[in-house]
């Protein structure tokens, strides 16, 4: 079967010698039909045949003349062909050569000779044979003509230009055609038409029309080739501009990578794949850490995602998983650290020392306790959580939960969130660096809780033993484990800590520091640091011998440091000073000695606090007022007299003592509680003629009137046998007042203190004034119990009292005031009224009619 194969171009040697001459006259040839092309005159062709009739078409050429009519066929896929399926002419051509392919198909290669117009079909089988006839156009060269022909040659420049498949030879093969027919043939051929109008021109004789519509053809063509062109450059230039920077980018990398420098952002992320493998995440992490980074790989890093997922993958590199300090087993090293830190605190240094115990025992499984540590400020708290890190061999970090309302300071924003960053927790691990700080969460009580979610909730996942392990950051979206902390809280107060949360910590008191206690931890802590902290300390070689027998030959356990020395020794030899050691050259400051005196006036009269902050901070104060002597080369007493305590610090601002000068009627004394440490207040009761009006001032809150309404009905109902008038509650107002007007004040453990008050001013006796007395009052005159004793033992202890009046019940908090304040002091247990006058009053139980007393007298 004759097929589709490219037409060769084969410039004749000489025209005319293959033209068969001149003989027009009819012929019968064996017809072989062309698929999907046209076979023009001049034109060497190869033709594949396989269809049989085709096959013994060729085969009885070759036994004759070597000559076949080939004729187009009108369908490509007309198998069986009959004389319908021809086109009516067609081109006499000689077979050149004929070759037998191995699969026994056979090509020929035929050469065009001139139009034959086939007239009838003779035979059809085995081979097609037709009659056909010659036929010839007019070939005059008029200028007509000759112009035709050089259009046609300039368009079919251009086509040969723009095409991409038409080879340059074929425009200078056309050039050379100067038989008008003949080049729009070879140019036709030439050409990729389809078969259709390739046939047109075969079949248009005259040469001149043939041209034409050639030229049509050419316009067409350069049309099609032209927008192609346009399309493609088009086309070019968008891919170009997106190549072009590719290229660019693959070179630099290339440059790069020959000078020895490579693509800093393939650097980057190649070191955080690599610091993402020796992070040691836990795999769920490590498989979340590298989907992040592949997402940044596949964007372009202008891309705002990616600074997102950069900073995301920053949080969990910088984050320890696996790093931790190595705990410190040495006890006694541990204890005496403690000790070095802070003065007394027996129970909290004990604790921390059976956990290390324990800890030795059970091995790194043990959790970390939940300690919180309750006390008034100042009382050592943060200082005693830094200390315990120190001993442990811990990292040491803290946050303050002070005023927190929002759950996402703790717990971070998710990361849809413009700017999320983690919550506290996590950025506070980060700083520590490793999975098992001493974590401090300073002021649990005074957490808040709002709209934007309750924090006291996501600090119950953080603080559960059971849930700590993997605790969830909204940022960071995965669990990050906390059960190697060691979490300290402090607070002022318990009150406000929420019930779930105060379940899951151990609560260790600070109550707060006598003044002996005080003394000490001036001596032996605060004022060493101050002096250091001011540049006041002597210089090693100036205390070498200078100084009597050591505190640590005392109190070998203290570890107290060489500074410290001079101030504890000279303190006891205040009124005395001891002849002052030999000066040293390397030691131009002089030492300074707080003498005993001097401190207590200090405590007494110029800080009036449970803890000890302020005192630190006065006695900061009295040592930059010498440094700056020292600076100015002035004078500098070498002990601090207590005379000198109001030149540099100003005139006293508390004045201690006894609450009361002299024993009064209708004052007593009540004591109260904050958060700040307890105290002693003042009840005043002054009847006036009038109608029966109580009037209160001093700011009292609503338990406290109650507890002032409920101690006049005892009053009134019991008048008969305290010795009171009835009558006088009808003609007298009754005026009760709390000096410091200015506080408010609140609660119900001030009923015995107003009832006593209010019986003394209506029966004219005095009340005792080192008697203090706290306790609520029901209306039958029995004491009930309340909270905060120890602190109020504490603060009326600084105040001078002598004897304290406590509910029976309260009996048992007394075992936690230090036995020093406890020596000093005379505790009296109550649960009636009566036993209150016993006590409280100068002259005794009341005068009036004993025997209808009630209740159990004791
Ligand atoms: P808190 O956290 O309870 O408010 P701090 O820990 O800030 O108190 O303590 C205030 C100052 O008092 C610190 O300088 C601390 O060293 C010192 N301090 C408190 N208690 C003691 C103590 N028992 N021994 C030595 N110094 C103490």
């Amino acid at each position: 079967m004759p097929d589709d194969l490219p037409i060769l171009f084969d410039f004749p040697s000489s025209p005319d010698s293959l033209l068969v001459d001149g003989q027009a006259g009819e012929r019968e040839l064996p017809v072989v039909p062309l698929i999907n092309t046209v076979l023009f005159p001049h034109m060497l062709t190869p033709l594949f045949v396989g269809r049989e009739r085709s096959v013994a078409a060729v085969e009885e050429a070759m036994a004759g003349e070597r000559t076949v009519l080939a004729v187009a066929q009108r369908e490509a896929d007309a198998d069986d062909v009959g004389p319908n399926d021809l086109y009516g002419m067609g081109v006499e051509a000689s077979i050149q050569r004929v070759l037998k392919m191995p699969d026994g198909s056979t090509s020929i290669v035929v050469q065009g000779q001139r139009r034959m117009r086939v007239v009838d079909f003779i035979q059809e089988r085995p081979v097609l044979r037709a009659r056909a006839m010659p036929v010839y156009g007019e070939e005059e060269k008029t200028i007509a003509v000759e112009a035709m022909m050089r259009a046609v040659l300039s368009l079919f420049e251009k086509v040969v230009k723009l095409s991409r498949t038409l080879p340059d030879d074929s425009y200078i093969m056309a050039m050379n055609v100067d038989e008008p027919g003949w080049l729009a043939d070879l140019i036709a051929s030439t050409l990729p038409l389809d078969v259709p109008r390739r046939q047109e021109i075969l079949e248009t004789l005259d040469p001149e029309e043939r041209l034409r519509r050639l030229s049509i053809m050419l316009t067409q063509e350069l049309d099609v080739l032209e927008l192609e062109s346009r399309i493609h450059t088009q086309v070019q230039k968008e891919v170009d501009r997106s190549q072009r920077e590719f290229f660019l980018r693959e070179q630099m990398k290339v440059i790069q990578r020959e000078l020895g420098q490579e693509d800093p952002l393939q650097r980057e992320l190649l070191e955080l794949r690599e610091k993402i493998g020796i992070a040691g995440m836990p795999e769920k992490v490590q498989t979340k850490a590298y989907e992040e980074l592949e997402r940044m790989e596949s964007m372009p890093p202008a891309a705002p995602e990616y600074a997102v997922i950069r900073t995301y993958l920053d949080w969990l590199l910088d984050l320890p998983w696996t790093q931790q300090t190595e705990d410190n087993h040495d006890l006694i090293a541990a204890a005496r650290s403690l000790d070095r830190n802070h003065y007394g605190l027996p129970k909290v240094k004990e604790r921390v020392l059976e956990f290390m115990a324990v800890r030795q025992l059970a091995g790194a499984r043990l959790k970390a306790p939940i300690l919180c540590f309750s006390g008034p400020p100042g009382v050592g708290k943060t200082s005693l959580g830094r200390s315990i890190a120190e001993a442990l061999g811990r990292r040491f970090v803290r946050i303050s939960l002070g005023g927190i309302h929002d759950e996402a300071e703790i717990r971070g924003h998710r990361r849809t969130y413009i700017g999320a960053l983690p919550g506290r927790v996590v950025k506070t691990m980060k700083d520590a660096g490793t999975i098992n700080p001493v974590f401090m969460l300073d002021e649990v009580d005074k957490l808040g809780s709002d709209f934007r979610g309750d924090p006291a909730a996501a600090l119950l996942e953080v603080l559960d033993p059971e849930q700590n392990h993997s605790f969830t950051d909204h940022y960071l979206d995965v669990p990050y484990d906390l059960s190697r902390v060691m979490f300290i809280a402090t607070a002022n107060l318990l009150d406000p800590i929420p019930p779930a949360l105060r379940d899951r910590m151990e609560v260790l008191q600070l109550p707060g520091y006598t003044e002996e206690e005080k003394l000490q931890i001036a001596r032996q802590f605060l004022i060493p640091k101050q002096l250091e902290a001011n540049g006041l300390t002597r210089t090693e070689s100036a205390e070498r011998g200078t100084e009597a027998p050591s505190l640590n030959d005392q109190h070998p356990g203290l570890g107290i440091q060489p500074s410290a020395l001079s101030i504890q020794h000279s303190a006891l030899n205040d009124q005395h000073p001891v002849p002052n050691p030999q000066p040293s050259v390397l030691s131009p400051q002089p030492s300074l000695r707080f003498g005993e005196a001097t401190l207590r006036q200090l405590i007494r009269s110029y800080t009036y606090e449970a803890g000890v902050r302020n005192l630190e901070r006065e006695i900061g104060a009295i040592c930059r007022k010498i440094a700056r002597r020292v600076a100015e080369d002035r004078p500098v007493p070498r002990v601090i007299p207590p005379t000198l305590l109001s030149k540099y610090l100003g005139p006293p601002r508390h004045a201690h003592g006894l609450a009361e000068e002299r024993d009064e009627v209708g004052v007593a004394t009540g004591m109260f509680w904050t958060a700040n440490g307890g105290d002693t207040l003042t009840v005043e009761v002054s009847i006036m003629d009038g109608k029966g009006t109580l009037i209160m001032t001093g700011q009292l809150g609503d338990v406290m009137r109650e507890s002032a309404q409920a101690a006049l009905s005892f009053a009134r109902a019991n008048a008969l046998r305290l010795g009171i008038e009835a009558r006088r509650f009808e003609t007298s107002d009754i005026h009760i007042h709390l000096p410091e007007g200015a506080v408010p004040k609140d609660g119900p453990s001030a009923g015995i203190t107003l009832a006593i008050a209010l019986i003394s001013a209506l029966t004219g006796r005095a009340i005792r004034r080192d008697v203090a007395m706290t306790g609520e009052i029901t209306l039958r005159g029995r004491v009930l119990p309340v909270g905060g004793v120890k602190e109020k033992v504490l603060g009326a202890h600084r105040a001078g009292i002598r004897t304290i009046i406590l509910p029976l019940k309260n009996e048992r908090d007394i075992a936690e005031v230090p036995a020093q304040v406890k020596r000093r002091l005379s505790f009296v247990y109550v649960e009636q009224m009566d036993e209150v006058f016993a006590s409280a009053f100068c002259d005794g139980p009341p005068q009036g009619d004993r025997e209808q007393g009630i209740g159990n007298r004791g």
